[in-house]
Order: C-alpha cells, then sequence, then structure tokens
C-alpha cells in the first residue's frame, strides 16, 4: 500500500511534474486512487482512478496515471502550464502565475463595482434630499433594529 507521504517525480517534455497522494484516497471510503500533480512554478492539477482501490494501489498505478500528464505552454506567458485535457484542473490552459493574476483582478474589480455602488446609492440619496447625518442615522437604526430583533428572538426561544 502507498504511503499517505509518498511522491514521485517524472520529466514531461523539460518540465519535472511531483505527483504526490490525493487524501481523497483514504477520505473518502471507495475513491479509488487519485493523485495531485504539481509543476515546480506552483501549478497543481488532480488524476483519479476510481478503479483502482487505495489499498491495492502501488507506485506503478501511480506513475500510470503520471504519465497522461501533458505541460503546454501557458497560453499568455509561456510559462509551463497543465494541458487541461490531460488532468482536472480549472486553469484553463493559463500557469499558476496568470490564473492567479486574473483571480486578484476579478476581485478588485469587483470592489471597486461594489464601492461605485454604494457612493452611487448615496449620491442617489445625497440628492433625494438626504444629508451625511441622515445616512449615517439611517444606518444605526438599521443596526439597532437588528439588535432588537436578536433580542427578541432570543427571548422567544
Ligand atoms: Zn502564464
Amino acid at each position: 500500500m502507498l504511503d499517505s507521504q509518498h511522491t514521485q517525480t517524472i520529466t514531461v517534455g523539460d518540465a519535472s511534474v511531483t505527483a504526490s497522494i490525493s487524501p481523497c484516497c483514504w477520505m473518502y471510503p471507495g475513491h479509488g486512487l487519485q493523485i495531485r500533480v504539481a509543476l515546480p512554478n506552483g501549478g497543481s492539477a488532480y488524476l483519479h482512478d476510481a478503479e483502482k482501490p487505495f489499498d491495492q494501489a502501488c507506485e506503478a498505478d501511480v506513475d500510470r496515471l503520471l504519465r497522461r500528464v501533458r505541460v503546454i505552454p501557458c497560453s499568455r506567458c509561456g510559462g509551463q502550464a497543465f494541458d487541461p485535457g490531460s488532468v482536472v484542473t480549472n486553469r484553463n490552459g493559463l500557469c499558476e502565475r496568470c490564473f492567479l493574476s486574473d483571480l486578484d483582478a476579478e476581485f478588485a474589480e469587483a470592489k471597486v463595482k461594489e464601492q461605485a455602488e454604494i457612493a452611487a446609492l448615496e449620491a442617489k440619496m445625497i440628492a433625494e434630499g438626504s444629508t451625511h447625518r441622515d445616512l449615517c442615522r439611517g444606518r444605526i437604526a438599521r443596526m439597532a433594529k437588528c439588535v432588537l430583533a436578536l433580542v427578541f428572538h432570543k427571548k422567544r426561544g
């Protein structure tokens, strides 16, 4: 049986791909063999053999899965990325760095959008005659209502 800490490395093209055993193997009975594969640049992906019981899996089974892995140049920067057709990944052919920078950009965009919505709402309220003080009072009143509702709810059990 494979040790939970077992790792194996092969070279795919000029990339070294390291396999480790996914915790799913022992967390979910009957899950089969699942490995996590990683590139030196931090990218990772999964390969799963549901037919192979984990307690019967050996290094050759890991090797067999590992050899399915294909590494392609990142579609943006040319860095090493997993071919999404060869492994289970949500990176879509991007290397880890490009994938993460997209996530950061999406997060920053969502934050800017949210702040713009709040600012627009406040501007609208002010235009309709609310003062900054009214806005604050409104917030305090809403908070007080929430607290009262909680207390009331708690009393009723
Ligand atoms: Zn990239």
